[in-house]
């Protein structure tokens, strides 16, 4: 377990030196399946493995959860060293963030959007807190989960524009069986909010079948998402649209790669999941095909 920037960069310095690829799995911590897929994944393509664990204060926002967001480094650190990473990386504000700090790194137009206009200021945080952490461990590869999309567009164009030398790695979403996302967060729901939370996936999967049916037309789609949405009293929806998959713009129809994509209160705890709807539009028929 490393706590200090100089001791974990001679670690990785070490394993550099002996030619190893470094890949890296940044986290808040309280793991879960989700997490361990994209450790799995990082072990499987990467020869030194670091894992980091911060719960990043600069991007929740006020009256958000940061205080009681769930910390348990002993538990964690233990199912990490099952999977044969090389080094955890658990750092104290402090050294993210040294006395006087001030720089912060932007993405705004990205976001802005969906995730953004909801939790203002929560992708600077993420933005900041993944550029210190390339900068502590410069991995040749980084892993994120789809699940948090908004957030892999953001990290990726902010490694094309600062020409950061690290390759973003999207992982696919590890789902409970019943369909819900996992999710640090789900720990929050009681058992009627559990059972309520899987409409989030629900909906999705009927988005999905409209569209695998032909249905292109984004508004059509979106009266899919809200229809299966509005069957549940306990839900309480931020938005349930679809956008492309890249720019996360809104779109009209589905014709390059787009995402269903949603953030959805229920009762106090507010989930987000979203799934890619892939499509090849010929413009001669208008049909298309799954890519
Ligand atoms: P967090 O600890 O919430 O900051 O998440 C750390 C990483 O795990 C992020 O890249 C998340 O997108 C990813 N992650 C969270 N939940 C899942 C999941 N259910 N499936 C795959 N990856 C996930």
């Amino acid at each position: 377990m490393f706590e200090t920037v100089s001791v974990l960069r001679t670690a990785i310095r070490a394993a550099r030196n002996e030619g190893r690829s470094v890949g890296f799995v940044p986290t808040m911590g309280a793991l879960h399946e989700g997490h361990l897929s994209l450790m799995r994944r990082a072990r499987a393509e990467c020869d030194f493995v670091v894992v980091s664990i911060f719960v990043n204060p600069t991007q929740f926002g006020p009256g958000e959860d940061f205080a009681r967001y769930p910390r348990d480094l002993a538990k964690d650190s233990g199912l990490i060293q099952k999977l044969g990473v090389d080094a955890i990386f658990a750092p104290s504000t402090e050294v993210l963030y040294p006395a006087g700090s001030q720089t912060y790194v932007e993405v705004p137009e990205i976001a802005a959007r969906l995730e953004g206009a909801f939790r203002p200021g929560h992708f600077r945080g993420v933005a900041t807190v993944c550029a210190k952490l390339f900068q502590v461990v410069q991995p040749d590869r980084a892993y994120f989960g789809m699940k948090d999309l908004q957030q892999v567009r953001v990290v990726q164009r902010m490694v094309t524009d600062l020409l950061l030398p690290v390759t973003v790695v999207p992982c696919p979403t590890v789902r409970d069986v019943d369909g819900l996302a996992l999710s640090s967060r789900n720990g929050y729901l009681g058992a009627p909010e559990r059972a309520a939370a899987t409409v989030l996936s629900r909906a999705l999967r009927a988005c999905e079948a409209a569209f695998a049916g032909g249905e292109l037309s984004a508004h059509a789609l979106e009266q899919v998402l809200a229809e299966e949405l509005g069957r549940e009293p306990l839900a309480r929806v931020d938005y349930a649209v679809v956008v492309d998959a890249s720019t996360l713009d809104p779109v009209e129809r589905v014709c390059s790669p787009a995402a269903a994509v949603l953030a959805v209160h229920i009762g106090a705890t507010r989930l987000i999941d979203n799934a890619l709807l892939e499509a090849d539009c010929t413009p001669d028929t208008g049909r298309h095909s799954r890519v």
